[in-house]
């Protein structure tokens, strides 16, 4: 990127904003004064935020929250950004930055040094999400900037393996998926996060579901759209549950020999707690919260979203009674 010179207001790009208010904390645009002379050098230099060491972001991080959560050890927001706040000390650590760096999707995430194990971490992807709980559903990490930064995810299973949302394509990610059996289907929650789905279709030959109401032309050759309302079964362990709200079409997928779910945009743990991702709801904040109750009728203990973080609850129970508070809280506030 050659030196550009910017105009007072420079506008970056869709960016994430998991501040103190989670009813804020999905993709926003950002505008920011710019200085009279704008080099990629300057986008790409360290934060002042960051503690000195090997690792360091830079200032085009659009706030997505990946690295805070993949490896919270050393990654925290500072000012509407992440920063390192402490470098890895140890080899665990130093692996989640590794792999950090290699899932942000602005590539925002350096090193002094080129890593001398990257070649090893690259094939650490995609990472077992808990290998007791959950045997053979992984974090697809490699987030790609197209979805704003939404994780997605491979279900490992005897009828054919299903790519959750995409990942940004890389040529080692191929290669690791397909060592697992690659994948029969890529479901997509919705039209924000299909990323580059044409591309994973071609080189794993996997069918694409999603539903009607989000296709548009980047989408339109999707192999399964569905129709209707649902609930649609893949077969008899996956069904596909339409939950409207965030967009119209939005589609949440329970993989019933895990006990998960997959909310795509739907739902969410922010980092002070749920979310539904308000501000950028695209339909309506009351049907989302419907979608949200019919989440209560659904067994699953885990959730694992497009944007936001991971959750796991001890029981069905657990679950219920707190999808009831957080209901509750909203419906007050309505
Ligand atoms: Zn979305």
């Amino acid at each position: 990127m050659a030196a550009a010179t910017a105009p007072t207001s420079f506008h970056i790009r869709r960016s994430f904003n998991y501040n103190a208010n989670l009813q804020n904390s999905f993709p926003k645009v950002r505008s920011v004064k710019a200085p009279s002379i704008i080099t990629a050098n300057s986008l790409r230099a360290p934060r002042p935020q960051n503690v000195s060491g090997e690792f360091f972001v830079d200032h085009t991080c659009i706030d997505c929250d990946t690295c805070r959560w993949m490896a919270p050890e050393n990654f925290t927001r500072a000012g509407d950004m992440s920063a390192v706040f402490k470098q890895p000390s140890c080899e665990e650590e130093r692996l989640r930055a590794l792999q950090a760096l290699l899932s942000c999707p602005t590539r925002s995430i350096h090193t002094e040094k080129p890593p001398h194990d990257i070649l090893e971490v690259q094939k650490t992807f995609p990472i077992p999400i808990d290998e007791h709980t959950l045997p053979g559903v992984y974090h697809c990490g490699y987030h790609s900037d197209k979805s704003f930064g939404a994780a997605s995810y491979l279900i490992v299973r005897a009828e054919g393996n299903i790519l959750v949302d995409s990942p940004r394509y890389t040529t080692k990610l191929e290669n690791n998926l397909k060592m697992l059996g690659g994948a029969r289907y890529m479901f997509l929650t919705h039209s924000d996060d299909v990323a580059d789905h044409e591309k994973w279709s071609n080189h794993l030959g996997c069918e694409r579901i999603l539903h009607s109401l989000e296709v548009d032309h980047s989408t339109a050759a999707v192999e399964i759209k569905l129709e209707g309302s649902g609930p649609w079964s893949l077969s008899d362990d996956v069904t596909l549950v339409h939950t409207p709200g965030h967009t119209e079409g939005s589609v949440c997928l329970l993989y019933k020999p895990r006990n998960v779910l997959f909310t795509g945009d739907h739902f969410a743990m922010g980092e002070r707690g749920w979310t539904i991702f308000e501000r950028y709801n695209k339909l309506s904040v009351p049907k989302q919260l419907n979608s949200v109750k019919l989440m209560l009728d659904l067994d699953f203990e885990w959730i694992l979203p497009g944007h936001g973080r991971r959750a796991k609850f001890r029981d069905v129970e657990e679950k219920n009674s707190s999808l009831r508070a957080f209901l509750e809280t909203k419906m007050q506030l309505l």
